[in-house]
């Protein structure tokens, strides 16, 4: 047998099973649910290493004024550490980490995941105005010379549900979003006034926006 006909040896990427994938997202949700009651958009992930959790985040962008503090780099930064802390390679660690994250990552994170090696990222619901994995570009899996490996992508996670949370987040979290503008002629005229409530278990609690008709 010559030599070169030998492969070089390489650890075997086991991709999660099933009941894995929902074990992991469901923290990942836990870490949104954090994030929207901290008052910033609702997205969690973990980062999963040989069974633990190597790293997690959730936005931290309106806390941090920092506008690159989404979830993805938080967890990241978590996983630099842990392997600094250990004296492991981050590469290595990285080719063998599962990226779990409620929303497509976006085309700065999908980046980020590129440069470091991670093979798979399992997410929920699609980031149709930013996101890297398809929606916007394909930064996951096009041909992009010196800029890391593609990886695989595993959507449609819960994605009713992180798009549900997405929701509640602009509609009433959101201090800079334009005032609710009501249409006139959607409103039957014998009332004069419509009453948009905020949901319990948020910041705002209790509040109400009247928007008077008459
Ligand atoms: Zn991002």
């Amino acid at each position: 047998m010559q030599a070169d006909s030998v492969e070089p040896e390489k650890s075997v990427f086991l991709e999660p099973l099933d009941s894995e994938i929902q074990t992991w997202m469901s923290k990942a949700f836990d870490m949104a649910l954090e994030a929207l009651e901290n008052g910033e958009v609702p997205v969690g992930c973990l980062m999963v290493y040989n069974n633990e959790i190597i790293g997690k985040g959730r936005n931290e962008v309106n806390e941090t004024k920092n506008a690159t503090r989404h979830a993805e780099m938080v967890a990241l930064d978590q996983v630099l550490d842990w392997c600094r802390f250990r004296e492991k390679d981050p590469i290595e660690v990285c080719e063998q980490t599962v990226l779990y994250v409620t929303v497509e990552p976006c085309i700065m994170c999908a980046a980020a995941l590129r440069l470091l090696h991670i093979p798979l990222v399992v997410y929920g619901c699609k980031n149709e105005r930013f996101g890297g994995c398809g929606s916007v570009l394909d930064v996951s899996s096009d041909h992009l010379p010196h800029t890391g490996t593609s990886f695989k992508c595993i959507a449609g996670y819960r994605a009713e549900e992180a798009v549900e949370m997405l929701e509640t987040f602009y509609k009433q979290e959101n201090p800079n979003a334009p005032k609710p503008k009501v249409r006139k002629d959607l409103i039957s005229p014998p009332d004069s006034a419509v009453v948009i409530q905020v949901k319990p278990g948020s910041q705002n609690e209790g509040r109400e926006t009247i928007a008077s008709l008459s």
